[in-house]
């Protein structure tokens, strides 16, 4: 990865266009200078266009020089990138479940490109999705006028207006330091993110305070100024936060007692907190897209994440059952384990691999000593009151031994 990452490096500093761009930008100041002169004095024109042969051609060259170093550098990173990914075929079977699902796809794809704010691209790829052949008979059958009314949503203005506000929002909150769009945006929907539970009104509202307290738009300015306008804030806006957030408010005016000294003070994390605004970022997206009901993260980018994550292993798997000869021959399930990150698990629920049951509150999933889980009822039974072996590794315990999971 280190040489790929070097490679990519010098491409940026060297194979860049900007010394291509200067050059060509020379030759056609030279050529407006020419046409200027020959506009003043027609009479010129033979002797100035004679003139610039030579400087003309010497330009062409130095920006011919110039691409050289820029192709020599796109040849040499995607020879890296080639060592560094070698083409493996991917794994493949005989049974793909997504090639029955176009449309799911193309909503899938189309969904992502609107979240990730690139409105225009979504709305040519939908218009493109769109002329893609239908079934034979020429009628649509009921899942396609379903498919249809999935990707007609997604054509609507509606939600390409609720995701631009949201972009707007995050922008001026990360790029601009400015609260006030998303306070007011929470604010217009404070009665929904109550219900949720969601503190991010609050949380918007005490970053504000924070951020006037420590001179808002005018860090260096008089502290005194900046104290009184958060105080004024404070009253304004948060006093109505009391009952519920009655701590976190104590805290904010307890603070004030160390004000010349903060960063020193027990409120430091507080005032001098330098994630609070990528968390804010975060939790006001997660918000935002549950309102229009949908999760925080692209699931085409999960999707494609985890993946890529399990591509490794199923590669493996792969030349394994092709050296043995054998077949993947469960459904619906991965012959192998592939262990994702935490904030990639989503459904929390656990079915016995031995009983092939759920896991509920009276069976719960129990884990032993060499780490595997199964459910209570199936570890009575395979312990019998003794020692047993793991029925998945040769490891052996006791019923007493295990661990009940938590979920
Ligand atoms: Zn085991």
């Amino acid at each position: 990865m280190e040489a790929l990452l070097e490679e990519h490096e010098k491409l940026v500093k060297k194979g860049n266009l900007s010394k291509s761009v200067e050059d060509v930008q020379k030759t056609i100041d030279l050529l407006v200078q020419a046409r200027e002169s020959i506009a003043a004095n027609p009479h010129s024109a033979p002797v100035t266009l004679a003139k610039l042969q030579t400087p003309v051609k010497a330009s062409f060259e130095t920006v011919n020089s110039d691409l050289k170093e820029v192709y020599k550098g796109l040849g040499n990173y995607s020879k890296a990138l080639d060592k560094k990914f070698k083409d493996k075929p991917l794994p493949t079977t005989d049974h793909d479940p997504l090639a029955n699902h176009p449309v799911l796809m193309n909503r899938a794809v189309a969904m992502h490109l609107l979240r990730e704010g690139q409105f225009s691209v979504a709305s040519t790829f939908l218009i493109d999705a769109s002329k893609q052949p239908r079934s034979e008979s020429g009628t649509p059958n009921a899942r396609q006028t379903e498919d249809d009314a999935a990707t007609a949503s997604l054509r609507s203005e509606n939600l390409r207006r609720q995701f631009a506000e949201m972009y707007h929002i995050l922008h001026a909150l990360k790029n601009e330091r400015n609260l006030l769009p998303a306070i007011a945006w929470a604010k217009k929907n404070g009665e929904l993110l109550e219900t949720r539970g969601s503190n991010l009104e609050f949380e918007l509202g005490k970053l504000q305070f924070v951020w006037l307290f420590t001179g808002g738009p005018n860090p260096g300015g008089p502290r005194a100024l900046s104290q009184q306008q958060a105080l004024r804030y404070a009253r304004q806006e948060l006093a109505h936060f009391q009952r519920r957030y009655l701590k976190e408010i104590t805290q904010l005016s307890g603070a004030m007692a160390f004000c010349p000294n903060l960063a020193q003070s027990p409120y430091r994390r507080i005032f001098h907190n330098e994630d609070a605004w990528e968390d804010l970022a975060n939790s006001f997206t997660r918000e935002f897209c549950s309102l229009l009901g949908l999760s925080a993260d692209s699931p085409l980018y999960i999707a494609a994440t985890a993946g890529a994550i399990a591509l490794p292993t199923l590669l493996k798997l792969q030349t394994i059952m092709k050296e043995k000869r054998t077949e993947w021959t469960t459904q619906h399930e991965l012959p192998v384990e592939t262990p994702l990150p935490p904030a990639y698990h989503f459904h929390s629920i656990f079915v016995c691999p031995v009983s092939k049951e759920q896991t509920t509150d009276d069976n719960p999933p129990m884990m032993m000593p060499c780490g595997h889980v199964v459910a209570e009822e199936s570890l009575r039974r395979l312990a019998k009151g003794s020692r047993f072996k793991c029925p998945y590794c040769p490891n052996e315990s006791r019923q007493e031994d295990a661990k009940r999971l938590f979920m």
